[in-house]
């Protein structure tokens, strides 16, 4: 006689994902059915507060009610008609974009990673073009520890192994220099530097905040030295820090602001690069593009996200949350954090070597309804939907405390 085993709701989704699905992620068991704000719900009924916010695409809390109108409005109107048309969308989402982001222009496409190419593509062309390196001589400076995202191209200036491993050969074109150290800049660059790629925060490498002062610093660096500053504010934009964009707390303007993952609340992929008239005017029809790059559902999508984001004054909530969070979360008396950094609503609680790993953290966490994520081997993220009340942080920390004071 055939046994049959008895799955519950959950076992069932996860056994067909881990049958049917590439084993490229290694998820918190938590089968999510539904969610609204900062909560999330699994399929038994059992409620979370979600601490990871889809890393950070939903800075708007999940669901919201103004950015899902939006779109079903939309929906029965035009969803897409590719860049060979023109719709009543795009141009309105480029003009609200620019006026918050105080940008000339936007080249709008989908995941994060295709804006970071298409600021490589951009800074390339400009450096050809404008500055006047002789032609396939381009480079372009990045940091240890960068996360820009998974195409060939961008893993090929990984400096994390198993993101490279078996998929090379690699696109050459780029320079690896330590994180938050400027003179390195200086050193790295020569006639053909065309950019330096940053994170302002270094996110998935385990919320590293560089040294104060150090974003004004290259900043200024490579306005001398003619090298265009790439910001890539995927993951830190648009308030989850505390301000608009991590590169307003130093008054810095980079050349080129890369965005996502928020810019469209978690409905829709919506991402773009953003520069001025000369860096941007490098691209003639034709050059680039993406099919549903700048589609009306996308932008009126981001429309609304940009509106949320704003009217509910979510950098000045993500600014106090924060640093409520993070007070707390230093005064938990545990033998194993090692530091708690982050600014606004992105914070790290760094464990010590000792401490057997962020996950078993994690996992405790979810038990007790909180869903947090290991960034690295020993790091814990805290980084909640920004809509995040002070009560519902009050009620995280008292299941986040047992967790980090167990043995
Ligand atoms: C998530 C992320 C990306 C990649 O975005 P995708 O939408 O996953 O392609 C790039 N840069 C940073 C800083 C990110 O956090």
């Amino acid at each position: 006689m055939q046994k049959e085993e008895i799955l519950t709701r959950a076992e069932h989704f996860i056994a067909l994902e881990e049958q049917y699905g590439a084993h490229n992620y290694h998820p918190l068991d938590v089968v999510i059915h539904d969610a609204s704000g900062v909560w999330v719900t699994d399929v038994e009924g059992k409620r979370y507060l979600d601490c990871l916010s889809a890393y950070s695409a939903v800075n708007q809390g999940h669901a919201h009610p103004k950015i899902r109108e939006a779109l079903i409005a939309q929906s029965h109107k035009v969803t897409l008609t590719a860049r060979a048309f023109r719709n009543d969308q795009l141009g309105p989402f480029y003009k609200e974009l620019c006026e918050i982001s105080r940008y000339q222009r936007v080249l709008p496409m989908n995941s994060g990673a295709e804006a970071v190419e298409t600021a490589i593509k951009m800074a390339r062309k400009w450096g050809y073009k404008i500055k006047g390196v002789p032609e396939g001589m381009a480079e372009i400076i990045v940091c240890a520890g960068n996360f820009h995202g998974r195409t060939t191209t961008i893993i090929s200036f990984s400096t994390e192994a198993q993101y490279k491993d078996g998929f090379g050969p690699f696109t050459p074109g780029f320079k690896v220099i330590p994180y938050g150290d400027a003179d390195a800049l200086e050193a790295a660059i020569t006639p053909n530097t065309v950019g330096f790629l940053i994170e302002p925060i270094q996110g998935e490498n385990g919320v590293i905040v560089p040294p104060h002062g150090w974003l004004k610093q290259v900043a200024e660096i490579c306005k001398r030295e003619r090298v265009l500053l790439i910001n890539d504010e995927i993951q830190t934009g648009l308030c989850r820090t505390g301000k608009w964009f991590v590169q307003d707390y130093e008054n810095v303007h980079a050349d080129i602001l890369i965005l996502g993952k928020a810019l469209s609340g978690g409905f829709y992929p919506v991402s773009a690069a953003l520069a001025d008239n000369e860096v941007m005017g490098v691209f003639q029809p034709g050059d680039h593009g993406s099919t549903f790059g700048g589609n009306p559902l996308a932008a009126t999508v981001a429309r609304a996200a940009l509106r949320v984001l704003a009217e509910e004054n979510l950098a000045e909530n993500a600014f106090e949350m924060g640093a409520y969070l993070r007070a707390q979360l230093e005064g938990i008396p545990s033998a194993h954090t090692k530091e708690v950094r982050g600014r606004g609503l992105l914070i790290g609680v760094e464990l010590n070597a000792e401490a057997g790993g962020a996950r078993r953290f994690c996992e405790a966490l979810r038990d007790r309804g909180v869903l947090a994520k290991e960034t690295h081997v020993n790091t814990i993220r805290f980084a909640p939907p920004l809509v995040i009340t002070r009560e519902e942080i009050d009620w995280a920390l008292e299941q986040i405390r047992p967790v980090l004071m167990m043995p």
